[in-house]
């Protein structure tokens, strides 16, 4: 896995744990590559030729666009790569960071079809979600951000492959079946800047954010009384699974990588 920093990644720790229940023998290992040049670490990664893949992290999801030969839909719309696969010595770039959500939000039973979804944050994070929503069957992602520059770019981009389904939020609007947090807010134990009115329709609640506890947004949801809140752990676990798959065409199972997470953290 190449990033900067990397030392806070769980990634090996993940699949390790899947490569042991499929039967796979795996090296799994963080890059610390330099934030300017992420090419000559990738090349020097894939120099072995036993190197089958790589995930990609913060800052590099979108360098690794320009360095592999070949985008998926998922990364094309996302704009962003986070797995690379080595496929008759073509590199194809992948993005399985919003198949990771999706699938955390099929297994909290989060009814996607046709859902109004709020989206909080136009980073990496956010552009990789949104074309997974709308191939859930989301009737609509409404997208706030601190630099409403990066949203309304966000719902250019989505324009381009799903005509009006994201559009800027709208304080006056506020009726949500989900939340999505896809800022680093939780991080720092703050909370967007919106109104309580997003919570009146009792939403779903997901942060992207995963720690021991209850993140900010999900403490502030459940003082408004939502009932459904979900930490980001089961998104990176299962994002991490379809990279694994992509690279093994093998489904390791989730659930024992997750408790075992939840346990250990
Ligand atoms: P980016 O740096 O690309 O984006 C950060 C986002 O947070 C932007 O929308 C940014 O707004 C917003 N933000 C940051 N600080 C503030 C602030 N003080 N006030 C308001 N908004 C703020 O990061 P990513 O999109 O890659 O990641 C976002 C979060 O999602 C991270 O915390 C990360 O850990 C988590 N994540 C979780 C994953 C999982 O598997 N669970 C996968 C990927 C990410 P602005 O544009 O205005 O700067």
């Amino acid at each position: 896995m190449f990033g900067n920093p990397i030392e806070q990644s769980k990634s090996p720790i993940i699949h390790s744990m899947f490569a042991q229940q499929c039967g796979i023998k795996l090296s799994y290992t963080k890059r610390l590559a330099p934030v300017d040049d992420f090419s000559s670490s990738a090349n020097e990664f894939f120099e072995q030729s036993n190197a089958i893949g790589a995930n990609v992290t913060m800052p590099f999801k979108h360098a690794a666009m320009t360095w592999v030969d070949k985008l998926s839909k998922q990364a094309g719309r996302a704009g962003a790569v986070n797995t690379i696969i080595r496929r008759n010595n073509k590199f194809i770039g992948d993005n399985t960071d919003g198949i990771g959500l999706v699938a955390d939000l099929i297994q909290h039973e989060v009814e996607l079809n046709e859902a109004k979804v709020l989206l909080i944050g136009a980073g990496g994070a956010a552009k990789g979600a949104v074309p997974a929503l709308i191939e859930a069957g989301v009737r609509s992602v409404e997208i706030y951000n601190r630099s409403i520059d990066k949203a309304e770019l966000l719902v250019a981009a989505v324009d381009k492959y799903a005509n009006k389904k994201a559009s800027l939020y709208q304080a006056d609007v506020n009726q949500y079946d989900l939340i999505i947090n896809a800022t680093s807010l939780s991080l720092h134990g703050q909370i967007p800047d919106l109104p309580a009115s997003i919570f009146t329709q009792q939403p779903a609640i997901y942060d992207m954010v995963y720690q021991s506890s209850a993140t900010a947004f999900m403490v502030e949801a459940k003082k408004q009384a939502c009932n459904t809140l979900v930490d980001g752990l089961g998104m990176l676990v299962n994002q991490a699974a379809e990279s694994f798959y992509l690279w093994f065409d093998v489904r390791p199972d989730t659930n024992a990588v997750l408790e075992y997470l939840r346990r250990a953290y």
